[in-house]
């Protein structure tokens, strides 16, 4: 059975058992693209993190069984957020005759990111520099290179990068692409399998490895012994080893301190927001590629209102000119104002509200925003709704009885309480200190 076969056999299998919702419909039936069946992994795509968030909450666990039912094994889902076509596009080159399948998979090197198209300003240049300099003599010259910043900025764009240039100067060289997660999953896929000496061989052959997001590997311990084993045997054999994070090493603060060292022995640069001109000329070369020819004013509309996330950017113009092919109409300022007036908020301003607090703490801790308002008092629930409770005050303009109201009827001493406990907390637990930071950061940035 090909791998959309067995989708076909999970949706129908699963709604025998599971209420057809709203929800399974929407996130689930509407929005997964199967990508890759291997070695027990089960790969989807969907379009957006929120489709990913709610498989991961509410329909991973009958979809893994589901998956159990129809293959006969135990089988892992992992859930990529692929924006726009990718993942048809995915599938498309997995299925192209000349690339070969085990070259193109998801721990491979996507070829649509290059250095070509990737539009070099202030706020990625040093980035952009190491990472060109790091493929002229891979592994020699900054290793590990560590790339970090926050979501939509560009890191796996010139991570891609580098494996694709890497690969038309050295074509023998084995080049492993894998986010973090996929690591773990396959690392825990191997686990259950008995295989693990075979995940080992494939790691330690790589001749350059690249993993994506490794702030995942905070809370998976077992597989951060498993890969700074891997890092060290690729890096004493002077293999390039890039990694990104959305913060610096020091800032992983869950992170086992050896890795952490591991990560900060060679160069540690960031990627920050782009300024006008930047987002301007990225408009203008994702226009191009898109072979639409869009007037500089309606460019400067985006730019101007879009400026802290490169993928938000690119959304948009991409909704635009999508918006202007079936609606046939010409793209001009009062159709960019239509379709942005969907994307953002009235003025322009991110306005954090306690519905988009809890939406983000629910995601960062891994549970869900029933939980933030509910009354279980386990540990793993009681801090995050602390946290969420906190951010309310910290963030909007709400009184702790408003705050207790959005948590399920609470009330405002039991608000006051815990917001308090959080401020006292943090004031010796670096660790909550800077879950906190990258919460309150992810969420001023659209
Ligand atoms: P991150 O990994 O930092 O979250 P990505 O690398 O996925 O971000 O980038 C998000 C989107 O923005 C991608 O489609 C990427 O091609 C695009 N992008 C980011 N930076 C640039 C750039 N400097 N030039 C062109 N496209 C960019
Ligand atoms: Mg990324």
């Amino acid at each position: 059975m090909d791998v959309n076969q067995i989708w076909t056999s999970v949706l129908q299998s699963m709604e025998n058992n599971i209420n057809s919702t709203v929800g399974y419909k929407i996130h689930v039936k509407d929005a997964v693209t199967p990508v890759l069946f291997e070695n027990s992994v089960f790969l989807i795509a969907v379009p957006m993190s929120i489709n990913k968030n709610m498989i991961e909450f509410r329909y991973k666990k009958d979809i893994e069984a589901a998956l159990e039912r129809i293959t006969g094994k135990k089988i892992n889902l992992s859930v990529m957020v692929s924006e726009h076509t990718d993942a048809e596009k995915i599938i498309e080159q997995k299925n192209t005759p000349e690339i070969s399948s085990e070259q193109f998979g998801l721990d491979m090197v996507n070829p649509k990111y290059t250095f070509e198209n990737f539009v070099i300003g202030s706020s990625n240049e040093y980035a952009t520099a190491a990472a060109i300099s790091a493929t002229e003599q891979p592994g020699y010259i900054y290793n590990p290179l560590f790339l970090y910043g926050n979501s939509g900025l560009g890191k796996t764009h010139l991570m891609h990068a580098m494996g694709n240039r890497i690969k038309e100067n050295h074509p023998d060289f084995n080049i492993i692409y894998v986010t973090s997660e996929f690591f773990t999953n396959e690392f825990i896929a191997s686990l259950k399998e008995f295989t693990t000496a075979e995940f080992r061989k494939k790691y330690r052959a790589a001749d350059v490895l690249l993993v994506d997001d490794v702030q995942f590997l905070e809370t998976k311990e077992a597989t951060q012994e498993e890969f700074f084993h891997t890092f060290n045997d690729l890096y004493s054999l002077n293999k390039q080893i890039v990694l990104t994070s959305d913060r610096k090493p020091s800032d992983l603060t869950v992170l086992e301190e050896r890795l952490r060292t591991r990560f900060s022995q060679g160069l540690i640069i960031d990627i920050t927001i782009p300024n006008y001109e930047t987002r301007m000329a990225i408009l203008q070369k994702k226009a191009e590629f898109q072979n639409t020819v869009i007037s500089e004013e309606v460019l400067g509309y985006i730019a101007d209102r879009i400026k802290s996330n490169i993928r938000e950017l690119e959304g948009a113009l991409l909704k635009i000119i999508s918006m202007s092919e079936m609606s046939h109409r010409e793209i001009n300022i009062e159709l960019a104002e239509e379709v942005l007036k969907s994307i953002l908020p009235k003025d322009g301003i991110v306005k954090i509200t306690p519905d988009k607090i809890m939406d983000k703490v629910s995601v960062y801790y891994k549970i869900t925003k029933d939980d933030l308002k509910g009354k279980i008092k386990t540990k793993n629930i009681s801090v995050p709704r602390q946290v969420a409770m906190y951010l309310c005050k910290k963030l909007t303009d709400m009184n702790y009885s408003m705050i207790g109201n959005v948590f399920g009827g609470k009330d405002r001493t039991t608000v006051l309480h815990n917001v308090n406990k959080i401020e006292k907390e943090m004031e010796s637990n670096e660790a909550l200190k800077s879950d906190i930071k990258y919460i309150i950061k992810d969420l001023e940035s659209i």
